[in-house]
């Protein structure tokens, strides 16, 4: 319960890596907001799970940050709902996989605005009360590919990137103000979005799941094992506590060795 009275702001957190993020903070005494997609009654039932096995508060405000003016209003709206955000989480997240040639340019503004754009408008709406407050953590759910690349993926890859280097500028802006900002760059994790991959590969190359899995982590993750969403949820912990108060403007992989290769 080491962030008790914190209040959180967790975008994309309805499935995968957000709900396992949103499930640590809710786990360690922090009040949250979820944010995301998905059917009234499941985000109800997420809402509800949470709040009554942590006691804590928990809201889900559905904005679509992908829209400057939902990022705008979200930031306020959340602000408003838990008193304050201490901990903003930029999670939010879309992918698209073709050759540049053959990438729709709707599908690249779409992973822009989602996977970077997001993070400025919400980074630039919460700092100020983070900074009156003398305390704030910044927390960008990047990824391997803002560390290194892969083809069919341009706008994801150019995103993540672009996510690393803001994460970068903000600490640098914010150092010494008790506000931190790092980047957490996860390899594969199994979640709905790396199921759909796992699912194409299936299908197009005719194998099995166990097959699919498999082909998928040897190319590129050496430990041959997912990350999971709680262990992602485990470093945002630590980045949240007082130990990580120096840790800041990092780019930190969870991926089994992938970009030490
Ligand atoms: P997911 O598809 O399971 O979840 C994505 C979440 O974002 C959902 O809650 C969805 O509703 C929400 N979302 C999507 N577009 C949105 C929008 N416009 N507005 C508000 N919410 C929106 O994906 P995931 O695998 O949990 O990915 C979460 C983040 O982690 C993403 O930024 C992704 O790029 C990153 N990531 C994932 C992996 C992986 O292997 N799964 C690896 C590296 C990085």
């Amino acid at each position: 319960m080491s962030l008790k009275g914190k209040r959180a702001l967790i975008t994309g957190s309805t499935s995968g890596i957000g709900q396992g993020i949103a499930e640590a903070l809710a786990c360690d005494g922090c009040d949250v907001v979820l944010n995301g997609f998905g059917t009234a009654s499941d985000i109800e039932t997420l809402t509800l799970r949470l709040a009554a096995q942590y006691g804590v508060s928990v809201r889900h405000i559905a904005a679509d940050v992908a829209k400057m003016e939902d990022c705008r209003s979200l930031a306020a709206r959340a602000s408003e709902e838990l008193g304050g955000i201490d901990i903003l989480v930029n999670n939010a997240g879309i992918q698209y996989v073709a050759s540049v040639e053959q990438f729709p340019a709707e599908q690249w503004d779409a992973i822009l605005a989602t996977n970077l754009s997001a993070t400025f408008h919400l980074t630039a709406a919460l700092l100020p009360s983070m900074r009156s407050g003398s305390w704030g953590r910044i927390i960008n759910i990047a990824s391997v590919h803002g560390l290194v690349g892969s083809i069919f993926k341009s706008a994801y890859v150019a995103a993540k990137h672009g996510l690393v280097g803001l994460t970068k500028v903000v600490a640098l802006e914010t150092a010494g103000s008790g506000v931190t900002c790092n980047s957490i760059c996860p390899g594969w994790v199994l979640t709905p979005m790396v199921e759909r991959q796992i699912e194409d590969k299936m299908r197009i190359e005719s194998v099995s799941r166990e097959e699919a899995e498999r082909q998928l982590l040897a190319a590129k993750q050496p430990s041959g094992q997912f990350a999971t969403p709680a262990q992602i949820g485990a470093l945002v912990i630590f980045l949240c506590s007082e130990s990580a108060a120096n840790l800041t403007g990092a780019s930190l992989p969870v991926d089994g060795a992938w970009t030490a290769q």
